[in-house]
């Protein structure tokens, strides 16, 4: 076990964690130079194609110092805020950290959130500038940064390119004599973490562990302490980092078990494993779990209504691969029969939408995101809704509350001044700011419904795409909220209604109203929009009566034409979705739903 190093490298997103892993492959000879390809642990296209980590492959690499043979785990950590949790848990599976700057870009926004996860599991950490190579790095001022920001010395900050190898070699050195080797005795009891896992087709539920105490062997009976399920090893084995079998785990080692399990959400990254029948009775979890919730919403609709049968099974598969992915059946009378999945944040959906696209075919449309309310009622009762629906009567409500996170913005000083305009905008309560030189760190308080309603797109055009951030939810505040319904000739239009809060009820009612009128064709009969709250109304329009008749543009004769545009008039029809008494087109629907109120 003295010669185990467990260890991650953090970063923000782009700062060149998967090129130094590829890099430490390649010197450790862990992958031979020949079958060396790019960013080698990002093994699904789609993380490829964007560049991001999700599912992070641990990797066993030996080296060699001064005779002495060392095992070094890399556990990799996706980069991207939706994935908080699972980058925690990878940490927490290891002793030691490098913290990677990119030299051209300085410390970000995700950097420093990593770093205090770090901090926050008593990880040794090793500073590291990366991408020296590059002309336009400016090395002595990441390091001005690193020593202000974090308290490092510049001595102990190590000068690394990952794309041409200088310094990757003292890096691993370094890894050696500065990361203390794992603690843990494998004569006690199995004690050990999932700190994440994978669902394959062929062998089913892999759970990718490392044991603090104790020792895994093949056919074990595995006990799960928190969820209290149950599994068998199937297969023990280490990512070299392809699957290689090993007979045995042992404590301080990071490895995978093929568990006997079928289905992902029978498995609980965070989860700590011992034997069953417990070796102990009073056999402690290790500290940190949490189950995973679903924080943000988007509803799926088949554009072609007969999928929904694919779309369902779509979601069952990708479900089994990905257990932090929630879904339940769901009627629109504008779109039919769809899905409302429930997913970790906005990166998430896109990746989960892009997954059903590519990987199953299918045509989606996607309606717009929304949060989760906790709903106190005057009779005591608590409940989560997703929907403005499900709202209870406004009389028999206490209190709603939203999600807020703590935001934390990085932005060059020319922009700060829009920048805080725009939390500003967006409800944001600002908790700190500290001048990091020519960066500036804010700290905000914000509901994670603004955050979802382009105010990612918004900060980076007023910052030009400099600004850089990173969120954590903390909890849900009481706010005063309503639920903004729509009211087409009288008739409520559930599928349009939203929760908004109070304090913007009057613009956003206004601003609805105005592009319903331009959305909505005139028909033969006068239409009114309203906008309004309970019986209150806030603002209304009329759509006035007008007899569409396309072929009185026509003059001459020309009967195919004629008949083409009748038939075009009829498939205008067909995507027209009957709702009450009239009929509205669907882009009704869908631009009220993906607008950025
Ligand atoms: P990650 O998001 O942290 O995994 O970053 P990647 O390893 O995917 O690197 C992001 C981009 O930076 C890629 O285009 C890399 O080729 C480039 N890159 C990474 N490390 C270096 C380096 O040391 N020097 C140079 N010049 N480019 C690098
Ligand atoms: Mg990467």
């Amino acid at each position: 076990m003295n010669n185990i190093r467990n260890f991650a490298i953090i970063a923000h997103v782009d700062h060149g964690k998967s090129t130094l892993a590829d890099r430490m492959l390649e010197i450790t000879g862990t992958v031979s130079a020949r079958l060396m390809k790019d960013q080698i642990l990002d093994s699904n296209p789609i993380e490829r194609e964007r560049g991001i980590t999700i599912k992070l492959a641990p990797v066993r690499m030996n080296y060699l110092l001064q005779d002495t043979r060392y095992t070094l785990n890399l556990i990799d950590t996706p980069g991207h805020v939706d994935f908080t949790y699972e980058v925690n848990r990878s940490l927490a599976a290891c002793e030691g950290a490098i913290l990677l700057v990119d030299a051209t870009q300085g410390v970000q926004a995700q950097t420093l959130a990593h770093y205090h996860e770090a901090k926050k599991l008593n990880l040794t950490i090793i500073p590291v500038v990366n991408k020296i190579d590059v002309a336009t790095a400016d090395i002595s001022g990441s390091i001005n940064q690193m020593e202000t920001i974090f308290g490092f010395r510049a001595e102990e900050i190590l000068h690394v390119s990952g794309k041409t190898g200088q310094g990757v070699t003292e890096l691993l050195q370094e890894i050696i004599n500065k990361i203390p080797s794992p603690q843990g005795s494998s004569d006690l009891p199995l004690r050990a973490l999932v700190f994440n896992s994978n669902f394959d087709i062929h062998l089913g539920v892999l759970a990718w562990i490392r044991l603090i105490d104790g020792k895994v062997k093949i056919q074990d009976k595995l006990q799960f302490l928190n969820t209290k399920g149950q599994a068998t090893a199937i297969e023990i084995g280490v990512f070299t980092p392809k699957r290689e079998v090993v007979s045995e785990l042992r404590a301080g080692e990071v490895g995978y078990v093929v568990t006997n399990l079928r289905d992902l959400s029978q498995l609980q990254v965070g989860d700590t494993t011992t034997h069953f029948p417990l070796p102990v009775a009073d056999i402690k979890p290790l500290p940190g779990y949490q189950p995973i919730k679903p924080v943000v919403f988007v509803s799926f609709y088949p554009t072609d209504g007969e999928n929904i049968s694919v779309l369902r099974d779509a979601l069952d598969k990708l479900h089994l691969q990905d257990s932090a992915l929630e879904y339940s059946a769901e009627f629109s009378p504008a779109l039919g029969n769809g899905f409302r999945v429930g997913l970790l944040g906005l990166l998430h959906a896109d990746i989960v939408q892009e997954r059903l696209e590519r990987e199953f075919n299918l045509s989606l449309i996607a309606a717009a995101p929304s949060v989760s309310y906790q709903i106190l009622t005057k009779n005591n009762q608590t409940f989560i809704i997703s929907k403005a629906v499900d709202l209870p009567d406004p009389s028999a409500i206490l209190e709603i509350r939203e999600p807020i996170i703590r935001l934390s913005v990085f932005v060059p000083e020319t922009y700060v001044g829009s920048v805080i305009q725009l939390c500003h905008e967006h409800r944001g309560n600002l908790i700190n700011m500290e001048y990091l030189g020519q960066l500036i760190h804010l700290q905000y308080h914000l509901p994670l419904s603004e955050l979802i309603r382009g105010f990612y797109d918004r900060l980076k055009s007023v910052s030009q795409g400099f600004a850089t951030l990173d969120y954590e939810l903390i909890g849900y505040e009481s706010s005063d909220l309503v639920k903004l319904d729509i009211l087409i000739s009288s008739e409520k239009i559930d599928a349009l209604s939203q929760i908004i809060p109070s304090s913007q009820a009057n613009d956003i009612a206004r601003d609805l109203v105005e592009r319903l009128k331009n959305l909505i064709p005139r028909q033969q009969y006068e239409i009114t929009i309203q906008a309004g709250i309970g019986s209150h109304i806030l603002a209304r329009a009329d759509v006035k009566a007008f007899r569409k008749d396309v072929i009185a543009k026509l003059s001459g004769g020309d009967q195919t034409r004629k008949d083409k545009l009748l038939k075009k008039q009829k498939k205008g029809k067909a995507r027209m979705k009957r709702v009450g008494k009239i009929d509205l087109p669907q882009e009704v629907f869908l631009s009220i739903l993906k607008s950025n109120i």
